[in-house]
């Protein structure tokens, strides 16, 4: 959480005051409202707003219809939740390398796709913008969906558009460490009004009964429990108002220390719409990467030392354990027989080597200028002492 402060204390209040925290038929309709304010920002047709990222990766998925038989390519460097979501809806998650970006690795996508593959997720990690050309164009050869997990990247974009809003389906997390948070949240967009019904379907087990239900051209099949609070809601209204103040400072902050700093950065596929949150340093090898992060002290991550995040440490996955029992194990299911199910902790030597020699800084938009200033000089000494 970058910023939150009396304006959202005074929107729950007035929610609270209200005596009526559910979504539907609510006075003050402020879940429906960020819906409506959301898909406006990123240029959708339309959003849900959901209880998370993960179920709104569930609910995109089930909207593009995936299932049992599918295969769906994502990154080895993401939160495993992007996995999860995929296992969620039966199918099986395909890990693809990433290139120099710490995006998914377009070349790896093409080796990866096969005739059961049924959508690529790439994952806008740490704000970072994907490949999205050259996505969608493989996409298109491949009759493909593309599902972009922006939960890393609220707000962020790609040659003038919003992430999120140029793939078939997009998603974005408010969960405590996100750019925007209400603790705990998420959102779908998408243009596509299939997808938004059966998500919409899905993630409310009382569709059947909304004064809306009639008007779905989906027939209501049985969902489960995702909705938002009016509180969260309520939260969400007042984050998105700060939106471009947080992208703004963040982005301002990451230019100052990139520029000052005479050390190789990983490359951009849109420097513009990169949310700016984090900075990442590439290094020859991983024991010049240690002695740089060791020198800057606590600022500095590798992200290969990260569990959740890289392939490897996604052991419920690398394990085929993919759900609560045999019966909806996805690696067990007859449907996916034959599917490209082997992951193994070395499978994708290319992402572990450039995971292994980048340094990262995770931005705050409030650092003071003397903040920055020691940051910098910090890292300015620090590259000078390598060699
Ligand atoms: C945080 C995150 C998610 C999941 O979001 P939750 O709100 O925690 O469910 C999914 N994908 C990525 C890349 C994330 O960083």
């Amino acid at each position: 959480m970058y910023r939150i402060g009396q304006e959202e204390l005074e929107a729950v209040k007035r929610v609270f005051e209200s005596r009526y925290l559910f979504r539907i038929d609510a006075p003050f309709k402020e879940a429906e409202q960020f819906e409506k304010e959301w898909a406006y920002t990123i240029g959708t047709k339309y959003c849900l707003a959901l209880s998370g990222g993960t179920n709104a990766l569930i609910s995109a998925l089930v909207g593009m219809e995936v299932g049992p038989g599918d295969e769906v390519i994502i990154p080895s460097y993401t939160f495993m939740a992007t996995g999860i979501a995929v296992l969620a809806v039966g199918a099986i998650p395909v890990v693809a390398e990433i290139d120099e970006s710490l995006t998914i690795d377009t070349e790896s996508i093409r080796e990866k796709i096969s005739q059961y593959t049924k959508a690529i997720i790439p994952v806008h990690i740490n704000g970072f913008p994907c490949n999205m050309d050259e996505i969608i164009h493989i996409a298109k050869e491949h009759n493909l969906m593309v599902l972009e997990d922006a939960c890393q990247a609220d707000g962020g974009g790609y040659n003038g558009k919003r992430l999120g809003s140029i793939g078939d389906a997009g998603t974005f997390s408010f969960n405590h460490f996100k750019i925007l948070s209400a603790g705990e949240g998420g959102a779908l967009v998408t243009d596509n009004r299939n997808i938004y019904e059966r998500a919409l379907i899905y993630h409310d087990g009382g569709t059947a009964f909304r004064p809306y239900a009639s008007e779905l051209s989906v027939p209501v099949f049985t969902g489960n429990q995702h909705r938002i609070s009016e509180i969260t809601g309520a939260i969400l209204r007042v984050q998105h108002s700060r939106l471009e103040t947080i992208l703004y400072d963040l982005r301002a902050k990451k230019k100052a220390i990139q520029d000052s700093v005479p050390l190789e950065t990983i490359p951009s596929y849109d420097i513009e719409g990169d949310c700016g949150s984090t900075i990442c340093f590439l290094f020859n090898n991983e024991s010049q990467a240690r002695v740089f992060s060791e020198k800057i002290g606590p600022f500095g991550w590798l992200p290969i030392d990260s569990d959740k995040h890289v392939y490897k440490n996604w052991t419920p996955i690398l394990n085929k354990r993919g759900g609560p029992s045999d019966y909806f194990n996805p690696y067990l299911m007859k449907e996916n027989r034959g599917r490209q199910m082997e992951l193994k902790s070395d499978s994708c030597p290319k992402s572990l080597n450039l995971l292994s020699r980048t340094v990262c800084i995770s931005v705050k938009p409030d650092w003071s200028e003397q903040e920055l200033a020691n940051i910098s000089s910090i890292c300015i000494k620090s590259a000078g002492e390598l060699s």
